[in-house]
């Protein structure tokens, strides 16, 4: 198999990860991977938690270490600079303006919050015996597709979160990922398969077969990410991960430079 490149990973700026960059490069590269990318959560734009994401005051030493690795380490890996933002509907001129401050060669766009509710965050957990399953399934769909028409992210990030915690719908979803599949291809945006859902209690990859099929049926391009907060977990899962888009109908994936895919590699 070749070895697949893994663009989603963090640092311990973002308050809730380890490792130095170094020990993520160094795992890359035991791996065999020929690229990855660093995604660290970019500033919160709504509110100011150290624990979710780093600083506006952190940027210039997050990009400082990233380029430190980058040049350590050219003669062995291809390092990417990126960053994962959240979506919060009203915030996107202040998103766009933290995401132009660089010149990145990707966006994640993510969604970890509805309204103020952080559903993924094992802090808030709670929050999920106060909503009803499907209408917080309902909600994150259309946040996901207002987020790929904001126009500000390339990547979108682990487009089926929602079921993190293992709560699921008891209503049909097809329509609505039918429908954000054609929003994100419309857009121009890519869908990534990232493996960290098998370490969470959900036990599976984001998106599940059955979306990843849909992504993949309105031609939405496709890239790799462990969501690794450990060096250990970088490139975990990717074996499974490539079988997963396989299944999905998928033939290539796509490398990003300067917010431009730029080359498309055989699966
Ligand atoms: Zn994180
Ligand atoms: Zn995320």
């Amino acid at each position: 198999m070749t070895p697949i490149c893994d663009y989603h990973m963090h640092t311990p700026l973002c308050g809730h990860a380890v490792g130095l960059p170094s020990q993520y490069v160094e795992r890359a590269i035991a791996l065999g991977l020929e690229e990855m990318g660093f995604s660290d959560h970019a500033p919160l734009v709504h509110i100011v938690d150290p624990k979710i994401s780093m600083s506006h005051g952190q940027l210039p030493l997050y990009h400082q270490m990233i380029e430190d690795v980058r040049s350590r380490y050219k003669n062995k890996i291809r390092i990417k600079i990126a960053v994962e933002a959240d979506f919060i509907p009203g915030y996107e001129a202040k998103t766009k303006t933290i995401l132009d401050g660089y010149p990145y060669d990707y966006v994640i766009g993510s969604v970890h919050f509805i309204k103020d509710w952080g559903f993924d965050n094992p802090d808030e957990r709670d929050g999920w015996n106060e909503h009803n399953v499907n209408a917080v399934y309902h909600d994150y769909f259309d946040l996901l597709r207002q987020s790929a028409k904001a126009g500000i992210f390339d990547i979108m990030g682990h487009v089926d979160l929602v079921k993190k915690f293992g709560n699921r719908p008891t209503q049909d979803m097809t329509q609505e990922v039918r429908q954000t599949a054609q929003v994100f291809k419309k857009a121009g945006v890519a869908v990534e398969i990232n493996t960290s859902g098998l370490r969470k209690p959900v036990n599976e990859m984001y998106p599940q077969l059955a979306h990843l099929k849909k992504y993949c049926a309105a031609g939405v391009p496709l890239t790799f990410g462990s969501d690794a907060h450990d060096p250990k977990d970088v490139g975990a899962d990717f074996a499974a991960a490539v079988e997963l888009a396989k299944k999905a109908g998928y033939s290539e994936y796509v490398l990003f430079e300067k917010r431009k895919i730029v080359d498309r590699i055989k699966l």
